[in-house]
């Protein structure tokens, strides 16, 4: 069975409405599926019903940023979170008002340039609570002033305080767990680590609750995915894998389901069930930790 747990909808970054990115996983032959939204979980719902009509297996799920570390970046895949927990929310309130705040950073920047975006012809493409760089990118490839998404980041979006906002990998992986979730270290290769290092850091993340790895992602072959599956066995993490789907305008070459070219190919449909059991730990869902503190990042 065709898995995918890692595709993003329209409240955060992706292109689609969850409806539509469950109907294309489904048409695709995806038999499970994780919706996995940047600081978001609205699309939670609408994804879980039509997996539901449509008999795909759904897992809900989240994606937030960790804090840079080395050269790279550190994301954290949230499973089974609980939609209505307040210091995700919390979180997810925070991080969207941070990013209004660059919001008004960008039209600036950019009116630097010549470019006048009014906020109006800019929010006419925000469906949730989240403004992206990618709705800049969509609108300054609408009126001609670069050629694709890709071209619009390289051009005008790639300053580094126009960054997304961040929690640290500790902070990261404690609110996925107090939330009832299973966090799990999003595509490896974006920490731009050694094979030393990384298995370093994957200890040391699963000292502090880290419970899975994405071995399997869009761009990785079987060599690369194997690597990585080494490291995450050593440390028993949970091994899982997804396409992180946005849609062809945002990233023209990743296909649900597939990634790019076909190099995609995870097929555990026992991860679902295993996923559970991790975020229910021995014994049920963990309680929340006594005197945990939210986090106002
Ligand atoms: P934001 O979360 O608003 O800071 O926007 C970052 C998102 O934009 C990433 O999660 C990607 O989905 C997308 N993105 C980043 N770089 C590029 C690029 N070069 N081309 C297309 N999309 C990109
Ligand atoms: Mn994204
Ligand atoms: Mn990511
Ligand atoms: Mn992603």
């Amino acid at each position: 069975m065709m898995v995918d747990l890692h595709v993003h909808t329209y409240m955060s970054d992706g292109q689609h409405s969850p409806e539509d990115v469950v109907s294309m996983a489904w048409a695709k032959g995806v038999g499970l599926l994780a919706v996995t939204d940047h600081d978001a979980m609205d699309g939670l719902d609408e994804a879980e019903a039509a997996a539901r009509r449509l008999g795909v297996g759904f897992v809900p799920g989240i994606e937030i940023s960790a804090g840079a570390v080395g050269d790279g970046k550190l994301h954290i895949l949230g499973y089974y979170v609980d939609r209505l927990d307040a210091a995700l929310l919390r979180l997810n309130a925070e991080f969207a008002r941070q990013r209004e705040e660059r919001e008004d950073m960008i039209y600036g920047r950019l009116r630097d340039k010549g470019i006048i975006i009014s906020k109006e012809r800019l929010r006419r493409n925000v469906k949730g609570r989240i403004v992206s760089r990618t709705h800049f990118a969509r609108v300054l490839v609408e009126d001609g002033h670069a050629a694709d998404f890709a071209d619009a980041f390289d051009r005008y979006l790639s300053e580094p305080e126009m960054d997304r906002p961040k929690v640290s990998p500790e902070r990261g992986i404690a609110l996925i767990r107090e939330a009832g979730g299973v966090a799990v270290m999003a595509h490896p290769s974006s920490l731009k680590m050694s094979h030393a290092d990384l298995d370093d850091l994957a200890g040391r993340l699963a000292g502090m609750g880290l419970m899975g790895m994405e071995c399997h992602y869009c761009s990785y072959g079987r060599e690369e995915t194997g690597r990585y599956a080494a490291i995450a066995e050593k440390h028993g993490l949970a091994v899982t894998g997804g396409s992180d789907f946005h849609g062809e305008r945002v990233k023209p070459r990743v296909e649900i389901g597939t990634g790019i070219d076909g190099l995609l190919s995870f097929t555990d449909e026992g991860i679902g069930e295993t996923l559970e059991k991790l975020r229910g730990g021995v014994g049920g869902r963990s309680a929340p930790k006594k005197g945990f503190k939210p986090i106002e990042a």
